[in-house]
């Protein structure tokens, strides 16, 4: 849809034009996972597919909201209401990062809101992350709270944890508020620094999402946060950021096999984190399938989060181009979608191998999504 389409659209929901509108990314992880909770090191890039919302400003205190991915479903509430359910699920975000605002003492005027977005829903893009940044660039710009763009993303981070009730880390609002196109970020879970990571302009990046049913998602992913809460307090640490493999070996015997294994993953993972960071500066796709395999690797054996379908696409990705691709699964786990790093030269193969090879073993079709790195949240004001 074109920019001017955006605008008669929401021309026609809510009777004038939209002031402005606010983009943000969704993104993929590289590498870090599970580690954001745990005050540690993620490694993520902001996609050139992005949520945009328009909007306009209202003199009273309603707020109404549309979006094109759910047509014909409007929610409207009062901007100083506590936070209610509405009468669609999806719409529990955007009341979410209100009573979160609210919770920071920032109430919203009125305000008419239009979503569409490219990222698409539960394939461990973030297209809730994208979604909350969006939506608070929007608010910030049109009541002037002076967000920073940290402020918008432990904002945003708030409204999924205590309202939407995902217990999410702060990554993919990060990533979504600061990323710099052509950049992976790095992102110090515990201090929030960013920095910012060239890419190599000759990888492509791909992600093959799985398909396969994710059950259970929210429950399982809870539990392993809890899983390394107890790893954490057996092992005496304010964060498992601050243990190491050292201090794991000599509490072993104190710990469960599940909270030793999750926190065998969180330590070994920060270490990949890093180590990838400098990989990235050498442009060494060799190591970095070395670092992507050995995550995934943890992911199955001490995390317990990849399905027979994602360990299979990983598989045949390294069947068709061995260590010219790093691959392996990213996201909140249990399914979803891999991330394959090869050389634009090779993406055709990846694909026919994926096409050839996935379905026959798993019964599942992979749908393909190729990425570029994007920037992070963009607010512009209609003239
Ligand atoms: P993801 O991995 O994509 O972030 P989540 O389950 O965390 O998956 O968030 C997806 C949910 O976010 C959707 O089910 C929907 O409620 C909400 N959402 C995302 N994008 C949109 C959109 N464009 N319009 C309305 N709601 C959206
Ligand atoms: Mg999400």
């Amino acid at each position: 849809m074109s920019p001017e389409d955006h605008q008669a659209t929401f021309t026609t929901l809510f009777g004038e034009p939209p002031e402005g509108v606010a983009t943000a990314p969704g993104r993929v992880n590289l590498i870090g996972e599970f580690t954001d909770y745990n005050e540690g090191f993620v490694l993520p890039v902001a996609l050139d597919k992005v949520c945009r919302i328009f909007w306009r400003s209202r003199e009273d205190t309603q707020i109404r909201v549309a979006s094109l991915q759910y047509p014909n479903q409007i929610d409207s509430f009062a901007s100083n209401t506590d936070y209610a359910h509405g009468p669609h699920v999806w719409s529990r975000y955007v009341r979410g990062v209100v009573a979160a605002a609210r919770a920071w003492q920032h109430t919203t005027r009125g305000i008419d809101l239009l979503i569409d977005s490219q990222v698409p829903e539960g394939k461990g893009l973030s297209s809730s992350a994208a979604l909350e940044v969006s939506l608070l660039g929007a608010l910030n710009a049109t009541n002037t709270w002076g967000l920073s763009p940290t402020d918008i993303a432990r904002l945003g981070q708030l409204a999924e944890n205590d309202f939407v009730g995902c217990q999410c880390g702060i990554m993919d609002q990060l990533v979504s508020a600061t990323a710099v196109a052509g950049h992976a970020l790095l992102i110090d879970c515990a201090s929030l620094e960013c920095t910012p990571v060239p890419l190599p302009e000759a990888w492509a990046i791909v992600v093959l999402d799985s398909n396969h049913p994710r059950q259970l998602v929210g429950s399982e992913y809870n539990q392993r946060r809890l899983d390394c809460e107890e790893a954490r307090d057996s092992l005496g640490v304010s964060s498992l950021r601050h243990a190491n493999r050292k201090t794991l070996t000599a509490h072993r015997a104190e710990l469960s096999d599940n909270a030793y294994r999750r926190a065998l993953h969180v330590i070994s993972e920060n270490e990949r984190v890093l180590t990838l960071v400098d990989v990235l500066k050498q442009g060494s796709l060799p190591l970095t399938q070395v670092l992507l395999a050995a995550g995934q690797q943890s992911l199955a054996e001490n995390f317990d989060v990849t399905v027979p379908a994602t360990d299979a696409l990983v598989v045949l990705a390294h069947e068709a181009l061995g260590k010219r691709v790093a691959a392996r699964q990213t996201g909140g786990g249990f399914g979803g979608a891999v991330v394959c790093l090869c050389d634009h030269r090779d993406v055709n193969t990846l694909l026919q191998a994926i096409d050839a090879g996935y379905t026959q073993r798993t019964g599942l079709h992979a749908d393909i999504i190729r990425c570029d790195p994007g920037a992070g949240l963009e607010v512009s004001w209609y003239d």
